[in-house]
């Protein structure tokens, strides 16, 4: 093993939750916790005994028990663990997709006669894709923003382009692509100043970049919890909504769980006060449940913690890629400085794809972002310094084997 990895593992204070989670014991090397992360051990047991107590026990008394309560009991657990928010300002439901069309919708209908959506063009598909839907929909202009993939949008960018006629500015708080990190207190004044809503992606920064949503006046903000948080393929999303907005705002997806007296059945929607109105349909309880297992996890490790071993794995990486990578013509894709970066770490090629495919028959899994992009998400709780280097000595093994006449 390197003694450099060797001496980073020795000395970090969270290595020991590394074994918590199922695979840790295995040599596959995994680099894409940011896009699923990896099941908490004590899951499998959960899962099963809520299947034999909970739902098979209390049947449809379980509603009324606990269920009706978890997106709520979640968010202020999510709310206080990783986005610096009080109770009753996040909750859980949906995907985020789903929920992107719901705050922006209630967004621009809270900033009637304003016309325009800012966005920036490297922004994840989903996001843009709504935004163009909810255009189309409410007649109003995308005013689009054009950004370095290697790096990511700025206040300056912001500044230049919003104005009187702006309804919301909606920004990914890490770029997916660079993981560039966005100047989220500076960007949201800018929108405020212009008397635009925001409205932040956290989806890569939930659970591993420490969100302050109050102290930086966020309005809104949406964030997916399989990535860095560890939910489980297709764990229900959240939403922020500011105290100050809640009653304010209202969302497109009138449902029975947002409205107001959901069990009177009445005639027509009336909304429910706070944070429950932007519910729509029945919660995905079973799919919470990994979930609150990793925010239990990410409480007790700390988010600030969290960060400085992220910040240190991706510092690491880049170190690996110089000595390993460069003379291979691998330039790094993401900033250089660790205040400006994400959880992850961007490397780009000519052969990137085809690397990538190679990489995962040896049990290495990245992933592969166009135009040529080898992406390495480290999860800081489940990820060790032997396996960033032992993953990128073999992203260098794959691109000697195919790069032979350029050595
Ligand atoms: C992963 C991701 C999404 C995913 O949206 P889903 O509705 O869960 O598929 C959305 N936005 C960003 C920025 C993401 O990184």
């Amino acid at each position: 093993m390197d003694p450099a990895a060797a001496d980073l593992d020795a000395g970090d204070l969270l290595g020991g939750y590394r074994d918590r989670f199922v695979g840790a014991e295995s040599p596959l090397v995994y680099f894409d916790g940011n896009s699923l992360g990896r099941p908490l051990r004590v899951t499998g047991p959960r899962l099963t005994a809520f299947v034999e107590q909970e739902w098979g026990g209390r049947l449809i008394r379980g509603w009324d028990e606990a269920w009706l309560e978890l997106p709520r009991v979640i968010g202020d657990d999510l709310a206080s663990a990783c986005l610096g928010a009080g109770p009753g300002t996040v909750t859980v439901g949906d995907s985020t997709t789903v929920l992107l069309y719901k705050l922006i919708r209630a967004a621009v209908a809270a900033r009637p006669g304003r016309t325009e959506i800012v966005l920036d063009r490297d922004q994840f598909p989903t996001d843009r894709y709504v935004a163009a839907g909810v255009a189309d929909e409410c007649g109003l202009t995308l005013r689009w923003i054009d950004v370095d993939t290697t790096a990511g949008v700025t206040p300056d960018q912001v500044a230049a382009v919003v104005g009187p006629q702006t309804a919301l500015v909606l920004v990914n708080h890490v770029a997916y692509r660079s993981a560039w990190l966005a100047d989220v207190p500076a960007i949201t004044r800018i929108a405020h100043d212009a008397g635009a809503l925001v409205l932040w992606d956290l989806c890569h920064s939930a659970g591993v970049v420490p969100v302050l949503l109050e102290e930086w006046e966020v309005d809104l903000a949406v964030g997916c919890t399989y990535k860095y948080l560890n939910g489980g393929p297709g764990s229900p999303a959240f939403l922020y909504v500011a105290g100050r907005l809640q009653d304010e705002l209202t969302q497109p997806i009138q449902g029975w769980m947002g409205a107001a007296e959901p069990f009177l059945m009445g005639p027509s929607y009336e909304p429910a006060q706070g944070i429950r109105r932007f519910l729509s349909g029945t919660p995905a309880i079973v799919g919470m449940l990994a979930l609150q297992d990793m925010l239990a996890l990410v409480a007790d490790a700390g988010i600030d913690a969290v960060r400085a071993k992220s910040v240190a794995l991706t510092s690491y990486a880049v170190d690996v890629a110089d000595e390993l990578l460069t003379p291979l013509g691998v330039e790094l894709a993401s900033p250089r400085d660790p205040e400006l970066r994400g959880g992850h770490v961007t490397l780009n090629h000519p052969l990137m794809r085809e690397v990538t495919a190679a990489l995962w028959q040896r049990d290495v899994i990245p992933d592969y972002r166009d135009p040529h992009g080898l992406r390495i998400g480290l999860s800081p709780l489940s990820t060790s310094f032997a396996e960033v280097r032992s993953g990128l000595e073999s992203v260098r093994d794959v691109l000697v084997g195919m790069t032979p006449s350029d050595r």
